[in-house]
């Protein structure tokens, strides 16, 4: 008889992968290129080098090598809170009386309580490498702040996050968190910077956006000698780093000779989804396997269901490169979901020509909806789930009803990025029963999507 599979599949320390796997390499169609905002041709690594560290420019360029070696420093810091367990949701499937067969791989074992940690002390380890002094960034719920804080204070790197303003008053324990790992913390937009004093000026009042913290962390990284800007999703090398997810999710998986049919992740910028899918769209890509890959995205966000695939700015000021991607339009301000980390107007590179080319599928769900599906998950796996972890349960548990009704035996892997600790307030406004769904018209959209930037590429 075959091994029951345990209720948690943990691999050794020495099982942590010991290189990440670059997708791009096994893709046909690459992913387009960043461009420069002012000639529209492809940023060179010189021009990439003036905002990130050269090392990470390398990664950000490299569309051919499969596999790059983690440096030690990395495995080793990765070695105090992986490798992550990889769960057989046993208790899920009871509760659903589903014949599907779930698992998810779960992220939220660390302070920042979610993969960013993964990146960012990949980032960090560069920009130390490289002699520097500190980095910038932009928050918006503060996970990817929290996670930088924490790798900079373990390297000695000095670390200013600007944090979108609504988030920096909402969330003052997350802002704590950073501070306690020595960060400087702005609210943005703030009177610090050019762009943030032009954003006040022409909206007082403003409660600030991802987009305009960007152009703030990027205008001060710019301006500073010895700092660079770095980036916690949708670039290239974030979701590179984040591919020890999915290698780690499939040698457990491998063990027991599983194959999942399904994996499912939520996806804001699409750094989690895309470093849990990566090995296995590799072999997707190679011929060697097929699974069905779903991306969720909140119906208040929807990027890539009813988005557009175009060139656009990544910021607000309009001051980074310009990236091909399922986008809203740069000037899209999401109604206030409480997923804040769902809530960029624009979609991975990658994960954007991959969706493209019909090898991965995308839903939206409305947050209603994914609340519940996280006090359900919460109450039978014990896990309090972040609200963009749930967007992917929500789907996991409509797909393992569908097998209830079918009869398929289906096997789901999903992603459960990280814990909700610090999203009480979302909890407390669906256990109030406060909680709106806010979904854009199509008015909406269009307004974002009409200034998008004129590229013919
Ligand atoms: C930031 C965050 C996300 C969304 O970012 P991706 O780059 O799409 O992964 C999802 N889940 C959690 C817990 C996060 O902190």
């Amino acid at each position: 008889m075959a091994e029951k599979i345990p209720y948690k599949i943990y691999l050794t320390e020495n099982e942590i992968p010991k290189q990440w796997y670059n997708v791009r390499a096994d893709m046909k169609n690459k992913p387009a290129p960043l461009l420069n905002p002012g000639t529209l041709e492809p940023m060179t690594a010189e021009e990439l080098g003036a905002v990130f560290c050269e090392e990470l420019v390398q990664q950000e360029l490299d569309n051919d090598n499969p596999y790059i070696d983690i440096p030690q420093e990395i495995q080793d810091f990765y070695k105090m809170y992986r490798p992550a367990p990889l769960v057989r949701a046993y208790c899920l499937e009871e509760a659903l009386g589903t014949p599907a067969k779930i698992y998810y791989k779960f992220e939220g074992n660390n302070t920042s309580g979610s993969h960013k940690l993964n990146s960012a002390i990949a980032q960090a380890y560069y920009a130390k490498k490289q002699g520097l002094k500190g980095v910038t960034t932009e928050t918006g719920a503060g996970q990817w702040g929290t996670a930088l804080s924490m790798a900079c204070a373990y390297l000695g790197l000095d670390c200013k996050v600007f944090m979108v303003k609504v988030s920096y008053e909402q969330k003052p324990f997350r802002r704590e968190v950073m501070r306690t790992y020595g960060a400087e913390v702005t609210p943005s937009p703030s009177e610090t910077t050019a762009i943030g004093r032009k954003i006040l000026e022409e909206n007082p009042g403003t409660t600030g956006s991802l987009g305009c913290a960007i152009s703030e962390a990027v205008e001060v990284a710019v301006g500073t000698p010895g700092y660079r800007y770095v980036l916690g999703s949708v670039l290239n090398q974030v979701l590179l780093h984040q591919s020890v997810i999915g290698l780690e999710a499939k040698a457990a998986l491998d063990k027991y000779g599983v194959k999942p049919d399904m994996i499912i992740g939520c996806a804001g910028g699409g750094s989690n989804l895309g470093g849990l899918i990566s090995p296995f769209m590799g072999e997707k890509l190679r011929g060697e396997a097929d699974y069905q890959i779903i991306a969720v995205e909140p119906a208040s966000c929807p990027s890539f269901t009813r988005g557009r695939y175009a060139y656009d700015f990544a910021d607000t000021g309009m001051v980074c490169p310009l990236a091909k991607m399922y986008t809203l339009g740069s000037g899209f301000i999401p109604s206030p979901n409480h997923a804040g980390g769902l809530r960029y107007h624009g979609m991975s590179p990658v994960l954007s020509q991959l969706y493209d080319d019909g090898l991965m599928e995308a839903r939206a769900v409305e947050q209603t909806s994914v609340f519940e599906a996280a006090e359900m998950f919460a109450r039978v796996e014990g896990i309090l789930p972040a609200p963009e972890s749930s967007h992917a349960i929500r789907v996991a548990i409509d797909e393992a009803l569908k097998c209830k009704e079918t009869g398929e035996e289906k096997t789901i892997l999903f992603g459960l990025s990280g814990t909700g600790y610090f999203d009480l307030v979302a909890y407390q406004k669906f256990n109030d029963g406060e909680m709106d769904d806010y979904i854009p018209t199509d008015e909406d959209l269009a307004r974002g999507l009409s200034k998008l930037p004129n590229v013919d590429r």
